[in-house]
């Protein structure tokens, strides 16, 4: 699609600018990295797997009630979102341990977790996205009480949609990461994507992992697994 300037590239995608100063468009990369970028590659057609799943997921929680930044996909790699102000947070959500959750605390991957578990992490990629408490997020003036109160609302809110949405697809979803920005009324919205790049979805039988810890622990089947997880969602 043609599109305006470019704002920001990140690890994962590229914004740009619209003819609408309200909307950006969204290019999904093939680009994988892992460690705040220290493992870096490519996963084959991953830009349009996250696009169409992230797609898939937002209209899922629409459904639902849940308000979020996604508009159109004008193509394969590309979506159309409302412009926010993104709060600089990665706001985790975790049912099951894994990853640092496990390390840090020398809990088993796997166990699952007596009841849901919010974290938050500045996102801030020189300081390796250090992990945050309530008191500094409001010392730091990072987000309101209100709008913490909100997030945290609405993030265990998609943890209830998606889990027993993917329940019933054989996928256990073990932890993600979501992020959130403001509007031009001050309202929180949900945004970025939800994809296997930044969510654990493990086959429910078999335990296999679905998602970006393949690229991440060099597991192989990377592509086949992202496939396998549009194909549970779509169809496709
Ligand atoms: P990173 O910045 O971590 O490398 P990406 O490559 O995924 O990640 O870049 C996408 C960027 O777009 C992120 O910084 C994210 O916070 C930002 N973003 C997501 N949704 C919106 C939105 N609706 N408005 C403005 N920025 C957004
Ligand atoms: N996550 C993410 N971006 C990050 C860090 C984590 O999307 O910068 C996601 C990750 O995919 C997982 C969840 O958040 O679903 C918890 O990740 P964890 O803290 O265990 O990090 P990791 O093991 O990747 O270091």
């Amino acid at each position: 699609m043609e599109h305006g300037k470019q704002i920001y590239e990140g690890k994962a995608k590229i914004l740009y600018e619209t003819s609408n100063p309200d909307e950006l468009l969204v290019y999904y990369k093939d680009d994988a990295t892992a460690g705040n970028g220290a493992k870096k590659g490519t996963i084959v057609d991953k830009g349009i797997m996250n696009n169409k799943m992230t797609a898939f997921f937002f209209d899922l929680l629409a459904k639902n009630g849940i308000k979020h930044h996604y508009i159109s996909m004008p193509s394969d790699r590309e979506m159309i979102v409302q412009k926010l102000q993104i709060v600089p947070l990665e706001v985790i959500v975790r049912n099951v341990a894994a990853g640092s959750l496990a390390k840090r605390l020398g809990l088993e991957e796997g166990v699952p977790m007596k009841r849901t578990v919010l974290e938050f992490c500045y996102k801030n990629d020189e300081l390796g996205d250090p992990m945050l408490n309530r008191y500094h997020i409001l010392a730091m003036d990072i987000a309101t009480e209100s709008e913490l109160d909100e997030i945290a609302r609405i993030s265990f809110e998609v943890n209830d949609i998606l889990t027993k949405f993917l329940k019933d697809r054989g996928v256990d979803l073990i932890d993600f990461k979501l992020e959130f920005g403001r509007n031009s009324k001050g309202e929180i919205i949900l945004a970025d994507e939800i994809s296997p790049d930044n969510c654990r979805f493990w086959d429910s039988k078999t335990k296999e992992k679905l998602d970006k810890d393949r690229f991440r622990r060099d597991l192989g089947g990377v592509e086949d697994a992202y496939k396998e997880m549009l194909h549970r969602l779509t169809g496709e």
